[in-house]
């Protein structure tokens, strides 16, 4: 075995992509008004934006939509799901949902009520925001590692305990319904929580009567880490390990866009009866009957057979170790990235790769636009830009100012990855010539998406 386990699979349909040239791309980016989201795909080279809905599917799957029973009601493809979610995260009751944020709406509004508080490691965007809707508060009870692109702390994803209890004396546990845990952490970068943490916080939580919620979406990378780094769980199997990991909640939001290895679909677990009996009074108005909740038939079938695919160890060894190439090959280079490499992007530490441009010129926006006219490679900025304006109207320049590498799952190879690194390293050698950028349009919420921009000079 080479240090990078090799693909565990052999490629049996190929979907060409085009190759642009420098002409192509400056007349794009600058169409784009230097903002990657507003690129074409068809302009994309590598496309890194997001590995959200963005895996590929095996024969398996594609084979499994063929079998699609869209029945209104008790679709034989749904049972299947059900069978496969209780199978492998041990909950007792499933609903559908049509993605994550499905799941997140429906549970912060059958749980949340207004002025309750609900602890997180780490902020996820649809996840608080459907946290205040429902009239609660979220509080990040993350370890201060998670925002230190210097620590390597190996389960930077975890909980502070005494962040935890001190909230829980702070407000009362009765304004506590729950603690939402993620598993990896994606706005940390894609870090890890270790098994040992997991059970403090449900000794904590149970001490108190407040319910552990995980989101689960990407959990299948959580179980790869502590296999790799937790003393006594290097003999365990990835799915001995995500049941245990859910055995010490009470139930989870996911979206299967991620770690489950399909392009739509979501589903919210939960083993309290009456908790679920609320929830699919709430699924049919807002996704579909609790037999489908949003998705067809052929979509349910897909999603069942990713998540078995999903814990096999080579799978998920690979994926993870992508990712590690990427980040060892700019590391030996001498290129600034945030660590140690989480579960699903190389982040970039922007403010240091353009030292010289200044953050109110947007370093990462600038780098992001440069990586695409340099190679065609598409990244996104999770930098100031991202961040927006304070309530004064200033601009926010949070601890981190990134570019985000993301790799789908399944879909390139090393040899891409290759070409990402090389195109970083070279523009890191000329660095000096580029310059800032600064708005020529920006909406006032989430401008990061809509946002266009001009070179400084
Ligand atoms: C993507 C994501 C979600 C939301 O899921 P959608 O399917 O995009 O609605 C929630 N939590 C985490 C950690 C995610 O990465």
């Amino acid at each position: 075995m080479t240090k990078y386990p090799p693909e565990p699979y052999r490629i049996k349909m190929v979907e060409p992509i085009r190759m642009t040239t420098r002409e192509d791309r400056e007349r794009a980016i600058k169409k784009a008004g230097y903002n990657t989201f507003l690129l074409d795909s068809e302009d994309v080279y590598i496309d890194l934006l997001t590995d959200s809905g963005t895996s590929a599917m095996s024969d398996n799957q594609w084979s499994g939509l063929m079998q699609g029973d869209e029945a209104y009601a008790g679709s034989k493809n749904w049972h299947n799901l059900r069978d496969t979610v209780q199978k492998v995260f041990g909950y007792k009751y499933v609903v559908p949902t049509h993605q994550g944020r499905g799941a997140e709406n429906i549970l912060s509004k059958i749980m949340i009520k207004e002025g309750d508080y609900i602890p997180g490691n780490m902020y996820f965007t649809t996840t608080r925001a459907h946290q205040e809707l429902a009239g609660g508060n979220f509080r990040d009870v993350i370890i201060n590692e998670a925002h230190d692109p210097n620590s390597n702390h190996p389960f930077k994803g975890n909980v502070d305990l005494e962040k935890y209890q001190n909230l829980i004396n702070e407000v009362g546990p009765e304004k506590i319904p729950y603690i939402a845990v993620g598993v990896t952490v994606n706005m940390a970068g894609g870090q890890p929580v270790s098994m040992e943490n997991l059970k403090q916080v449900r000794d904590i939580s149970k001490k108190h009567g407040i319910k552990v919620i995980f989101d689960a979406t990407r959990c299948v990378e959580n179980s790869y880490f502590i296999k790799e780094r937790e003393k006594g769980y290097e003999d365990k199997s990835i799915s001995e390990i995500l049941k245990e990991m859910m055995s010490l909640g009470d139930g989870a939001t996911m979206s299967g866009k991620k770690d489950p290895l399909v392009n739509i679909g979501g589903f919210l677990a939960l083993n309290d009866k009456s908790l679920y009996q609320k929830a699919t009074q709430l699924v049919v108005v807002y996704e579909g009957m609790p037999s489908y909740g949003g998705m067809s038939g052929r979509d349910m079938e897909a999603m069942a057979r990713g998540i078995y695919e999903s814990l096999d160890y080579h799978y998920i060894e690979h994926r993870v170790n992508q990712l590690q190439y990427l980040g060892d090959k700019l590391d030996e280079a001498g290129i600034p990235i945030v660590k140690p490499v989480g579960g699903h992007a190389v982040y970039l530490d922007a403010s240091k790769f353009l030292s010289h441009i200044p953050r109110e010129e947007f370093p990462a926006q600038t780098l992001a636009a440069n990586i695409y006219l340099d190679s065609g490679v598409r990244c996104m900025e999770r930098g100031a830009v991202s961040a927006g304006r304070d309530k004064d109207g200033n601009n926010i320049y949070p601890n981190l100012e990134t570019v985000r590498l993301t790799v789908p799952r399944r879909v390139y190879t090393y040899a891409h990855l290759d070409v990402v690194a090389d195109s970083v390293i070279k523009l890191y050698e000329k660095r000096d010539q580029l310059v800032g950028l600064r708005f020529t349009y920006e909406a006032p919420v989430l401008r990061f998406f809509t946002a266009r921009f001009e070179p400084v000079k």
